[in-house]
């Protein structure tokens, strides 16, 4: 294959994407809701350029991202379907926001205010969406007093410059079925509700109202929401590890590299800065050109595993910023351009980036996000094998 392959790169399946947006409609059947798909944080590391003009060929008409950089990448690559930013943009950009037709989250009365005017001096008109803070405790206003947010709200709606179109939420804990946050849910919900339902009151009707993230609209589907905000579940990743889900899912990324070096290493020979590892006995090692520098923890040195030829081969040292050093012992024909699964199936053995995060304590979302721009992605799909650039 192409010498890029020869370090480490990562595998885009968008054959498991296929099946995971599928299983989403499945279980979003016959609702009113439709399905507004995450893509920030480059597809949570996958690649916004390969993976939104996918989705929108699967018949998505919505996405949210992060940020006014997101969001222009997604329509430089010729995405025509709605685009929401859920995070803040400064308002001076109002110009570009209009120009590129995106959606902006209202994080606060303040920020409408502004937006408004940076709009009303370049003569144009901003679409939004206002954030409603029903217990997530991060932006938007508060819906405590479902009357106050709705006032709030309204006097945005008559501001101009901007065209209110949707008000949303999110949830904190939507991923956990521990009663008190079942409850906690549940609150959230139905204060965002009572605030559109003062606003509706008031004679304002606005298109769209959500609050469905990905553990939402699994576990706490709501048919009063027209959006369900689906990021994790599309990679084929859980919100939480200890869920189970009514779909089944494919992880999207896989994480591959070859052995750069095999070797024998005798009784009390060191491996790695630090010297956190000497060996007790003879054992034979390969050393894998993926490191930190790449997004693969340091936190995994002495602790994770990799897969070669079926078989389990664990982390020995510490992971450095370009290589790591695996023991092979016991594993037969491992040699230079051996492929190596830090992600992924081989035989029998699977590692998915959920376990991945749970050995050094995070979640399978930082690790995917986390994995670096140094490390190539490549893409299988209907079209056969897509190497960018
Ligand atoms: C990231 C994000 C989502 C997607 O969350 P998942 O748990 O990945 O489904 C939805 N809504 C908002 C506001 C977000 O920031």
């Amino acid at each position: 294959m192409k010498k890029l392959l020869s370090r480490a790169w990562a595998e885009i399946h968008l054959d498991r994407l296929k099946n995971n947006l599928d299983e989403l409609k499945r279980i979003n059947d016959n609702s009113q809701t439709e399905i507004m798909c995450v893509v920030k944080a480059d597809a949570y590391g996958h690649g916004d350029k390969h993976i939104a003009p996918f989705l929108e060929s699967q018949g998505i008409k919505y996405f949210a991202v992060s940020n006014i950089i997101e969001a222009q990448t997604l329509r430089k690559c010729g995405i025509k379907s709605d685009i929401l930013i859920l995070g803040h943009t400064p308002p001076d950009y109002a110009g570009e926001l209009a120009k590129y037709d995106i959606i902006q989250a209202i994080v606060g009365e303040e920020y409408a205010a502004k937006l408004s005017e940076e709009a009303k001096k370049c003569g144009c008109i901003v679409r939004t969406h206002a954030a409603v803070d029903t217990g997530m405790g991060r932006i938007g206003v508060s819906a405590d007093d479902a009357q106050a947010c709705a006032n709030a709200l309204a006097r945005m709606y008559r501001l101009e410059g901007i065209a209110l179109e949707g008000m949303f939420t999110h949830f904190a804990v939507a991923d956990s079925t521990d009663d008190h946050n079942i409850a906690y849910t549940e609150s959230q919900k139905s204060k965002f509700f009572s605030a559109y339902d003062c606003l509706w009151e008031m004679g304002i009707t606005l298109k769209h109202r959500h609050c469905l993230n990905s553990a939402g609209g699994v576990l706490h589907y709501d048919s009063r929401s027209t959006l369900v905000r689906y990021g994790i579940l599309l990679y084929g990743l859980m919100p939480d590890n200890s869920l189970d889900l009514p779909v089944s899912l494919m992880p999207v990324m896989d994480l591959k590299a070859a052995v750069s070096y095999v070797k024998t290493l005798d009784k009390g020979d060191f491996v790695g800065y630090g010297r956190t590892y000497c060996a007790d006995r003879k054992i034979t090692a390969a050393t894998i050109p993926i490191g930190y520098a790449d997004g693969y923890a340091r936190a995994l040195s002495n602790n994770g595993y990799v897969l070669i030829n079926g078989c389990k081969a664990p982390i020995i040292g510490r992971v450095c910023m370009d290589q790591i050093v695996v023991d092979t012992s016991g594993i037969p024909d491992v040699c230079e351009g051996t492929v190596v699964t830090l992600i992924g199936k081989d035989g029998n053995e699977a590692i998915t980036a959920d376990m991945l995060a749970q050995l050094y304590g995070t979640i399978g979302y930082e690790v995917v996000c986390g994995i670096s721009k140094r490390v190539p992605r490549i893409y299988y799909g209907a079209d056969g094998v897509i190497i960018p650039e």
